[in-house]
């Protein structure tokens, strides 16, 4: 365990040794190879009638896939993890547990893709949903009889409000609903919602795991063997797997899952402070900054305050300045690798979300994301010097 003051004193309960003895824990080739080896095969042969090697075909189960999968479900403390072709494919997936009529209540700040996911796909399939500012609002008034599931991210996406896990769980439970977590923001490396009492975490493997933009993938973390049973069925069914080049892609970003978490999560607590002093700077968003309201909560529930912060500046002409000069940071969609990148989430990651959920939230055309990178932080700091002067 290890105190770190600049990142407010939260306990970070692995240290990259134990991150690399997790994710070379199952060393099942012969030769001894220290990385995990790629089975870049679609099928397996039978030695005979009845015989599988217990791998059958890649839609189904891959040595590589599993391996990545077992780091995984250890890392977020369940029984089993499932690797998809991308978050999305795993958020729909989960979507394939629930029947017509089914309600939800959802997080009113969510990722633009899951919002576009329920709107667009999800209701036209039958399911209903609810949408609330969970980390402020009860839960309770808002629980039907047909109620199935909470469905929240926190830190939330893009205007990082966090919620009580393990109180939204208890009231969850206690009518009995599940909670789902998306974890993206703040990795197993810092958040366990399953020890929270959340039922199903869900990641982009794309984000912090993956953690060099160089991969798209997605998981499911589950500790209950009834869900489990279920979505094994419909994930070799509906097929939406990860490949075994894209697994080990994975595997090895988490080698420095860590180092990489501990660094940018530094570089963002100093980049808020410095934000701060800006005057063209109308607002700082990071959770941890202790006048952040959910600060106390994120020191309850997580290891870490993460890489993601948001501000927003005094106009939109300073916005299209900002994104028309970066030079060591990226004007892109995405976050969780070793790059810092700036987003526009009115254009790009939220462009789809209705307008009055923006206005409710409070994306408008003045706010940035940042998912701060590995970098030098005198680096970031000169960047922006450079940018809001
Ligand atoms: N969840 C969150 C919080 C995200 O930010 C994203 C993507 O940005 C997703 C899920 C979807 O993941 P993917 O892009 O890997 O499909």
């Amino acid at each position: 365990m290890r105190k770190d003051d600049s990142n407010g004193g939260c306990d970070c309960r692995y240290q990259v040794e134990t991150i690399c003895q997790l994710s070379d824990s199952t060393i099942v080739d012969q030769w001894g190879a220290l990385s995990f080896p790629i089975y870049q095969s679609a099928t397996f042969a039978h030695r005979g009638l009845g015989e599988s090697t217990g791998f059958d075909y890649t839609r189904m189960q891959n040595p590589t896939r599993q391996q990545l999968e077992s780091v995984i479900a250890k890392l977020e403390h369940g029984i089993d993890a499932m690797a998809f072709s991308s978050g999305m494919a795993a958020i729909a997936t989960v979507m394939e547990l629930f029947s017509p009529g089914d309600h939800f209540v959802i997080d009113a700040d969510l990722y633009g893709g899951s919002v576009r996911l329920f709107n667009e796909i999800s209701k036209k399939n039958g399911l209903l949903f609810s949408t609330a500012d969970l980390s402020r609002e009860d839960i309770g008034p808002l629980i039907t009889g047909n109620t199935k599931a909470i469905y929240l991210e926190t830190p939330t996406n893009p205007m990082m409000n966090v919620s009580d896990i393990e109180e939204i769980a208890k009231k969850a439970h206690e009518n009995g609903v599940l909670l789902i977590v998306d974890n993206t923001f703040l990795s197993p490396y810092y958040q366990n919602p399953l020890d929270l009492g959340a039922d199903i975490v869900i990641h982009s493997g794309t984000k912090f795991l993956g953690g060099h933009h160089d991969t798209i993938g997605g998981f499911v973390i589950v500790k209950d063997k009834e869900i489990d049973d279920r979505l094994r069925f419909i994930y070799k069914t509906t097929g939406a797997c990860l490949g075994p080049f894209d697994s080990w892609l994975i595997l090895r970003g988490i080698r420095t899952l860590a180092i990489r978490m501990d660094r940018a999560s530094e570089n963002a607590f100093r980049l808020a402070e410095y934000l701060k002093t800006k005057k063209n700077v109308t607002k700082v968003i990071y959770p941890g900054l202790p006048e952040h309201p959910g600060y106390e909560t994120m020191k309850k529930q997580a290891r870490g305050f993460g890489a993601m912060l948001t501000f927003e500046v005094e106009s939109k002409e300073l916005v299209e300045s900002i994104l028309s000069n970066v030079e060591l940071i990226y004007f892109a969609e995405s976050l969780g690798g070793t790059e810092t990148l700036i987003t526009y989430p009115i254009t790009q990651t939220h462009a789809d979300v209705p307008k009055e959920l923006l206005d409710k939230n409070g994306i408008n055309d003045r706010v940035l994301r940042l998912s701060v990178g590995i970098e030098a932080i005198d680096d970031l700091i000169a960047e922006f010097d450079n940018l809001l002067n």
